[in-house]
């Protein structure tokens, strides 16, 4: 067996083991691993440094998941998908969902509807459809494998769907978003890396959401990947409790461009059922906005997108809305000073 494989076999899925491994009663996660699954693989269970850490609320079930009232798909992803398994949301892009598995079962997941979830609707059973979908959809020129996280296929199911995609023209390139890097670095092996990279244009992004959780071996997972010609970005999502903090995440950011991982987007929480204790005010990311933006390099700021509700698609938020009078736009400086700004 594969050593990643083996790591996934070895991770913590049940109550009971959760309960001896951080010293707590199993009585209050019974209900919640019934409701949502709990997968912790023992390297990222090993980063708690304490009860209640960033780490910790990230992977351990909270009974305030079956509390939050919200809705399963705010995002209306199901109904915008005109093949089970693929997301048409923008014209020119779609999501694949290739996996319903992951690592770590995230327990801010947007996707908590699904993940863990036997594979409904994106089995292997419809990828001819999804594929001739594409095909049919030449519009179509950015393919993005999600999930789930699709580094859990194995490397042969994973190569059979980029050769499907690399055979149709008009998709020009596939990116895929993984959070192996960070709570399965052993997924990320050489083999892996000469497989992606005969389907260059590849880009991957990943899904660091800590400062703590940049460690060795995701170091050296993200190196092998860049070293493998594919470009790096990084999804955070701002959580209540983890990196809703302007320091922090500077601190992140500023380490993930030191390894080669350019952040892309920092996310606001969606509004997705159980996840209601993670979710921060707008305020909170336009702070950590403000506080990134001309104080530490541009390439370390990433875009904060609130993706709309009903599937409208993510909008940028600036801290600084600009303003015109007559004809003269007012910009704000990151240092807030107002700069009087005209075309010609
Ligand atoms: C985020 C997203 C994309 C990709 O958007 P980019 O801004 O190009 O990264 C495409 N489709 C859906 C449904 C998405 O949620
Ligand atoms: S890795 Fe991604 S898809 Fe999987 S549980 Fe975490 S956030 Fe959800």
């Amino acid at each position: 067996m594969e050593t990643w494989r083996r790591v996934i076999a070895d991770s913590i899925t049940t109550p009971e083991e959760l309960a001896e491994c951080l010293d707590i009663g199993p009585g209050p996660l019974a209900p919640l691993v019934r409701r949502y699954p709990l997968r912790i693989t023992r390297r990222y269970l090993g980063l708690i440094e304490k009860p209640g850490d960033p780490i910790w609320r990230q992977c351990v079930p909270d009974p305030l998941e079956l509390l939050d009232d919200q809705f399963p798909d705010p995002l209306d992803e199901e109904r915008l998908s005109p093949v089970p398994g693929l997301i048409h949301r923008y014209p020119d892009r779609a999501v694949w969902l290739v996996s319903n598995e992951c690592a770590v079962y995230c327990r801010f997941c947007m996707r908590k509807r699904r993940v863990g979830c036997p594979l409904a609707g994106g089995g292997e059973g419809f990828w001819d459809d999804v594929l001739h979908y594409i095909k049919e959809t030449s519009a179509i020129r950015d393919v993005i494998l999600s999930g789930g996280d699709p580094l859990l296929l194995g490397d042969e199911h994973l190569e059979s769907i980029l050769a499907g995609l690399r055979a149709i023209p008009h998709v020009e390139i596939i990116r895929i978003g993984t959070r192996t890097p960070v709570t399965l670095p052993e997924r990320i092996t050489a083999r892996l890396c000469r497989m992606l990279k005969r389907y260059h244009p590849l880009y991957v992004n990943t899904h660091f959401n800590h400062p703590r959780e940049i460690t060795p071996e995701a170091i050296k997972a993200c190196a092998r990947l860049a070293d493998a010609g594919i470009p790096l970005g990084n999804q955070t999502v701002l959580l209540a409790g983890v990196n809703d903090d302007p320091a922090v995440m500077t601190h992140l950011m500023q380490q993930l461009l030191a390894i080669r991982v350019r952040p892309y987007y920092i996310h606001q929480m969606d509004l997705v059922q159980g996840t209601g204790h993670f979710r921060t005010n707008v305020e909170t990311g336009l702070e950590i906005i403000g506080a990134l933006r001309g104080h530490t390099s541009g390439m370390a700021t990433p875009y904060y997108v609130i993706d709309a509700p009903g599937g409208k698609g993510k909008i940028p938020l600036l801290p600084d809305a600009v303003e015109k009078w007559g004809d003269t736009w007012l910009l704000r400086s990151f240092r807030g000073e107002i700069v009087e700004y005209r075309d010609r």
